[in-house]
């Protein structure tokens, strides 16, 4: 088959211009009659790996997929090129089941889809006995393996399939779990004869992965939606309730939501389904059970509200983040409490006849191995992209740079309210506010109990640990809220704003957060401060100098004036100032953030 041919039918039959990496290499090799594995990630174009060599084959083309949304999207996109595709699967009524049978025995489909339960059928064996079949693909075929993340039994029943057929056509395998106990059983379950390996690289350079450990994810959650503006994205909850919960919460706040699990009937989730797809609705709150076969290209965020049980379901789900390729976000909110549910899931597996005891208790084994890693990821400190990659079997040589372990940078939180408890605590003990005894105070240790049990800040931070206690006072010296005299802590003139007035005080957020590449706009609302201007100027000057550029090589005048309007100053938001690249970001970020609270500070205080 010449190359023009294929590039041709791609371009005529799918509307692309070039292949993706590896879907020239898997064509060409089912062409040539062998076998082919093809590993790569969600939204990779797998697809198009056997569409494209059915359509020049001279039978039909036989795929073996595990969902009948899957099918069905497949089988209409299909059409909508042109391509004589069908179904046949249990949504079918007898008489569309009879027609589809009809058709398919005049050779009028250059493509089947069937569920593999169909396989075993002798009434589907018969009928296919008298065609060509000159291809026969594998979708999702890490459910052939036990040691993968979707086990489904009924696909053992594919090799004795393609042996029943009178000419075993070449088989092609498909999957984005990488795994090589998987590679392996996808090998010898599914009888692959040498297959041609094809493996596409599994980093998508456009997605910025974050890990952050709200104490109330719910507020964290808030957060973000509010940070992602107008924005389309998905989020994913572990049971249906939790789904349900945040719907209701979230629509009463007035965001724009649409859920989608398995209890919901057929009419209500192809309505919120359209929804999302159709952008009617903002954010799809939802299981697992949502995402498969869907092809929506601009999800910009998808956050994960509880931690999903494998790393495979992770990069699966939030890989339908960024699919247009533009930047996108995947997040997870974790709490350890979340991985509870998890391991209800795993002692209480669906029934699976199939399984020997020692394999379920094998099964259990992996699965909380598997939950295990996912555990680790979450509190992984380094490249959450080398994290992900290693898993995958592949080598990241540097950090990224693009995931919230690299950039560092933090979400800000409101800590109006810790601030207030640790300053009048400050302020009632006087010259007796060591801040040992601080701490010690707002703890409520029991020694300290007699000479402060009266004190009306005593254990008012009872349930924070100590050195969290610790950290925002030394925040709040940091902030000019607190200075250490002589060993003894005091309030500053600008505490007062704190205690008295609306004076807010902002931390960045425990975990890294990074956000904002320079596609967001905050809100500039207002006329830029010029006193503050000039500052930044002068910085700019400097910094220029020293470098040997120019000042506005730092940042434009424009960037400038746009810091200055910033409500809430913090590492997070100067990265939603246009003219904020990355690289600025990095190299000044803090420099200017200091500029910009230090100025804050003074004029709270003169005023
Ligand atoms: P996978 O099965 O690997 O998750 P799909 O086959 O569903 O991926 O394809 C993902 C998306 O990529 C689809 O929107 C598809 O139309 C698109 N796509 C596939 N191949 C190409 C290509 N060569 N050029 C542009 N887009 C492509
Ligand atoms: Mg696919």
């Amino acid at each position: 088959m010449s190359e023009s041919v294929l590039l041709q039918t791609l371009r005529d039959v799918f509307g692309f211009d070039s292949f993706r990496p590896g879907q020239r290499e898997v064509a060409e090799a089912l062409l040539r009659g062998e076998d082919a594995l093809a590993v790569m990630p969600t939204g990779a174009g797998k697809s198009v790996c056997f569409q494209l060599p059915a359509l020049l084959l001279p039978g039909v083309t036989l795929v073996v997929s595990p969902l009948i949304s899957l099918m069905k999207d497949q089988v209409q996109s299909l059409v909508q090129n042109g391509v004589r595709a069908a179904f046949l699967n249990a949504s079918l009524s007898p008489r569309q089941m009879e027609t589809v049978l009809l058709r398919m025995a005049k050779g009028r489909y250059k493509l089947i889809y069937v569920a593999p339960e169909r396989l075993a059928l002798p009434s589907f064996r018969a009928a296919v006995a008298g065609l060509e079949v000159s291809l026969l693909a594998v979708d999702e075929a890490h459910c052939v393996s036990q040691w993968g993340h979707d086990f489904r039994p009924s696909y053992l029943q594919i090799a004795s399939f393609c042996r029943s057929l009178p000419v075993r056509p070449p088989v092609c395998a498909l999957t984005a779990t990488a795994t090589p106990r998987v590679k392996d059983d996808i090998v010898r379950l599914l009888e692959l004869q040498t297959p041609h390996f094809v493996s596409g690289s599994f980093d998508r350079p456009n997605l910025c992965f974050e890990v952050e450990h709200p104490r109330r994810k719910f507020v964290a959650l808030r957060r973000r939606l509010d940070l992602y503006a107008d924005k389309s994205g998905i989020v994913y909850c572990s049971s249906r309730k939790k789904v349900d919960e945040l719907c209701e919460a979230l629509s009463e706040l007035r965001y724009s939501v649409a859920g989608y699990h398995a209890g919901m009937d057929a009419e209500t989730r192809r309505k919120n389904q359209d929804d999302f797809l159709f952008d009617r609705k903002r954010v799809m709150v939802a299981t697992n059970a949502f995402g498969m076969g869907i092809d929506k290209s601009n999800v910009s965020f998808v956050i994960h509200f509880n931690i999903p049980g494998d790393m495979e379901s992770y990069y699966q789900e939030a890989g339908r983040a960024g699919r247009d390729g533009s930047a996108a976000d995947c997040v997870l909110l974790f709490k350890k409490s979340d991985l509870a549910i998890q391991r209800y899931f795993i002692d209480n597996p669906e029934e699976n006849e199939a399984l020997t005891e020692a394999e379920a208790a094998a099964l259990r084994q992996n699965r909380l191995e598997k939950l295990r890693i996912m555990e680790e990821y979450a509190d992984y400190e380094g490249c959450l992209r080398q994290f992900i990659l290693a898993y995958f079997g592949e080598k990241l040589s540097a950090p990224c740079g693009n995931c919230s372990g690299c950039l560092g940078s933090r979400l800000s939180v409101d800590e109006t309210e810790t601030a207030q408890k640790i300053l009048s605590c400050v302020a009632r003990l006087k010259d007796a506010a060591a801040r040992a005894a601080v701490v010690a105070v707002l703890k409520g240790r029991a020694e300290a109990a007699e000479r402060y049990g009266e004190n009306s800040t005593f254990g008012l931070l009872s349930d924070m640990a100590e050195s969290e206690i610790e950290s925002r006072v030394a925040f709040l010296c940091e902030q000019g809220l607190l200075q250490l005299q002589n060993g003894v802590l005091r309030c500053t003139g600008a505490a007062k704003d704190v205690l008295f007035r609306s004076r807010h005080v902002r931390r960045m957020a425990d975990r890294p957060k990074m956000h904002n590449r320079g596609n967001k706009t905050a809100a500039f609302e207002g006329q830029p401060d010029p006193v503050l201007f000039a500052r930044l100027k002068k910085l700019c000057i400097e910094i220029g100098q020293k470098k040997g550029i120019s000042p506005s090589a730092v940042f434009s005048d424009l960037t400038l004036k746009k810091m200055t309007l910033l409500d809430h100053p913090s590492l997070q938001s100067l990265l939603t100032v246009p003219g904020v690249s990355l690289q600025k970001y990095e190299s000044y970020g803090i420099i200017f953030l200091k500029e910009i609270l230090a100025y804050q500070t003074e004029t709270n205080q003169t005023e």
